[in-house]
């Protein structure tokens, strides 16, 4: 098969029966299968998946989770049924417009250079707040990480069966996948086009959820925080070796009184917070770690339809 389009999906169910038309319509012309991995949907998301496989079971299947597992895990189980030349990752929410993936495979076709390419949002319909915070958020990993992970490069992609396997050969428990697409390198072309409005529902990514998103890229990516308490501890401890020089030299030259109390208590605090922060940080390397020697699934799968291990 040429192509397969894996759709990460979670209550999504405004969007899947429109979601497949657009598909179908701007697919008509090669030879594609969709794999929709419903990540434990509490809504009607499933029962709209499984009538579409029946009505199209040759070009249609369907991985369900036993409950969410998060978009990245969504990610990886279609990448690891993947069986075609390209594959193909997109929303299920139709911000990003199907009509694209054709582009993208003409690049490869022609290319060959390219082993994937990546559509690159120009953000011009975002809200002017989601903007200025996905900008940030991409110039503290570049900054942090030293990875080249592309502004507004997001997971919606083609790729070749190598990058495929290049990336499900990482065994990593904490997936962040922005930062792994760069991390297997391969040679990359970036696309630009603009993300619509959701067509239905909320985004899953609320500001909370966003933000963990960015620590736990950091965290995955860069050891850069566990260096902030050599840095602050080092430079803290300079200041303090001046300072006790100047009061050493006040006290016994001009038996001067040592200013007091508020002076000692800010210098205790802000000590005291400093060291929280860096336990703060240490912890979370460890609780990384913690999660990763267990070394549970990624994911587990509840249903598969339209694999050949299908036992329904
Ligand atoms: N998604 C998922 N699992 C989740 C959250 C989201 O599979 O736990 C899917 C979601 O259904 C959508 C895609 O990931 O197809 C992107 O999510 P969303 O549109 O909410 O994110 P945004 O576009 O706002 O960043
Ligand atoms: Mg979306």
């Amino acid at each position: 098969m040429k192509l397969n389009v894996i759709i990460p999906l979670y209550n999504e169910e405004g969007n899947l029966e429109d979601l497949y038309d657009s598909l179908t319509t701007s697919l008509k012309d090669i030879k594609y299968y969709l794999t929709f991995v419903d990540d434990g949907s509490t809504d009607k998301s499933f029962s709209i998946l499984r009538k579409i496989y029946t009505k199209n079971k040759n070009t249609v299947k369907v991985i369900s989770f036993s409950r969410n597992f998060g978009k990245e895990a969504a990610m990886l189980a279609g990448l690891k049924n993947s069986k075609a030349k390209y594959t193909c990752i997109i929303d299920a929410d139709l911000q990003q417009d199907p009509k694209y993936i054709i582009d993208m495979v003409k690049f490869l076709d022609e290319n060959l250079e390219f082993d994937e390419v990546a559509m690159v949002n120009d953000y011009a319909k975002e809200k002017e707040s989601q903007k200025f915070l996905k900008k940030t958020f991409y110039k503290i990993m570049e900054k942090s990480t030293g990875q080249h992970v592309k502004s507004g490069a997001s997971d919606f992609r083609l790729m070749r069966s190598d990058v495929v396997d290049a990336l499900i050969s990482i065994q990593e428990v904490n997936r962040f996948s922005k930062g792994l697409f760069s991390w297997v390198g391969f040679n990359t072309y970036y696309m630009e086009y603009s993300a619509n409005e959701r067509h239905s529902g909320e985004s899953k990514f609320n500001l909370k959820k966003q933000l963990n998103y960015a620590k736990e890229g950091i965290i995955s990516f860069s050891t850069k925080p566990l260096k902030i308490a050599t840095v602050l501890g080092t430079f803290i401890s300079m200041i303090s070796f001046i300072y006790f020089l100047v009061v050493l030299f006040e006290t016994l030259i001009f038996g001067k009184d040592i200013p007091g109390y508020a002076s000692l208590m800010c210098v205790v605090l802000l000590l005291g917070g400093i060291q929280l922060i860096v336990l703060g940080i240490i912890g979370e390397y460890i609780a990384n770690t913690y999660l990763e020697v267990k070394k549970r699934p990624i994911y587990i799968t509840k249903e598969k339809l339209g694999f050949d291990d299908n036992i329904l």
